[in-house]
């Protein structure tokens, strides 16, 4: 058997490891920020009705621009944008990958505020894009300074800011954003993969974009839509950003069916993310309970909580595992990471993690 430093890889994919989070067949999985409530049966009925009227033209290749997608997803995200605002791909994971072929590559740099989501680096990597790091401030906020230092001394092609950020659930203020987008000659980035779960009335990124030519706001259907399996993501951005990415993605790269799919999906948004104010009720439990219990937890907007006072993160996650709920160990010191899942799902977790310290 041969490894993979035999082979002829590029020089610098050597010594990389894969994404990996674990994935096991386990009655609570609590450790992907997936919504754990299935979409409602009338969604899934129009869905599948939708799914076998593709099927019967998958002799050809599906629409290389996706106009019928793009037209939905606009209109569900609002803010006067038009398909031509619009870019999907299949998942928001793949959505950056077009970012960076695009906009980093070989030569180039992507500038990043860890702890923030391990794809970010990875995608960099794949691209041959240089990842550059910048500290945060305490409580993993970023001000504009910060921001604008980071940019100073790092001058890089691409920003990446995430808002709520995985995995500490912190968001970034629009006047870091904004500040960033002025100090910086490159693209800047908001991944706002959980923006469902912010506080209600929380102005998105979406409404920086007029006059901002160089801001991209991407997000997901994997979270708040329920819809992790299908893979689709999306961004908005101005429409010469959408033409660079035609650049770059394969034709045909989202299949008939991933677009009837969302599109089905996206003409029952409301009902799609009803389930949104549940997940955020169980988040909000997590955040008041975790401490109760010793666990000091950090703010979150997201539909996940990050907590702290884990004196040995990785038996603690061994325990729970043996109960069959899977959670998340980011390597943060005395940190681990919980989605907030359905009412059941979070009271298991909550009373095993209890019976642990207690
Ligand atoms: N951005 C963030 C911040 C994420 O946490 C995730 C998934 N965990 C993604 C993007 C990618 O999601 P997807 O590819 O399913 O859209």
């Amino acid at each position: 058997m041969i490894s993979l430093a035999d082979l002829p890889i590029r020089d610098d994919l050597r010594g990389r490891t894969p994404y990996g989070a674990p994935q096991k067949p386990v009655r609570i999985a609590l450790n992907v920020n997936e919504n754990t409530h299935p979409i409602p049966q009338r969604v899934a009925d129009d869905i599948v009705a939708a799914l076998a009227e593709a099927v019967s033209g998958v002799n050809r290749y599906p629409d290389r621009e996706f106009l019928g997608l793009r037209e939905s997803l606009a209109g569900y995200l609002g803010h006067a944008l038009g398909p031509q605002n619009i870019w999907a791909a299949n998942g928001s994971n793949e959505v950056l990958q077009h970012l960076l072929q695009a906009f980093g590559g070989p030569g180039r740099s992507v500038l990043g505020f860890p702890p923030t989501y391990s794809m970010h680096s990875i995608i960099a990597a794949s691209t041959g894009t240089r990842w550059v790091e910048w500290r945060r401030d305490p409580g993993f906020e970023i001000s504009p300074d910060t921001a604008v230092r980071g940019i100073e001394e790092a001058d890089p092609d691409v920003v990446f800011f995430c808002s709520p950020n995985n995995p500490t659930g912190t968001g970034v203020s629009l006047d870091t954003i904004a500040a960033a987008y002025e100090a910086t000659r490159g693209l800047v980035v908001v991944d706002e993969a959980y923006v469902e779960f912010a506080p209600a009335g929380l102005p998105s990124a979406l409404t920086l974009l007029p006059g901002r030519e160089r801001l991209v706001v991407s997000r997901t259907m994997s979270k708040a839509f329920a819809f992790a399996g299908v893979r689709l993501g999306y961004l908005a951005a101005d429409p010469a950003v959408v033409d660079a990415l035609r650049l770059v993605r394969l034709p045909y790269h989202l299949s008939a069916l991933t677009q009837a799919a969302a599109t089905a999906a996206l003409a029952h948004a409301g009902e799609m993310l009803a389930m949104v104010d549940d997940i955020k009720a169980q988040r909000d439990r997590l955040l008041l309970e975790l401490p109760k219990l010793g666990f000091p937890v950090w703010p979150s907007w997201a539909n996940f909580v990050l907590f702290g006072g884990v004196a040995d993160p990785h038996a603690v996650f061994e325990a729970l595992l043996a109960q069959d709920i899977l959670i998340r160990d980011l390597g943060i010191p005395h940190h681990l990471r919980v989605t907030a899942g359905t009412e059941q799902e979070t009271t298991a977790f909550l009373a095993a993690i209890a019976k642990l310290v207690g």
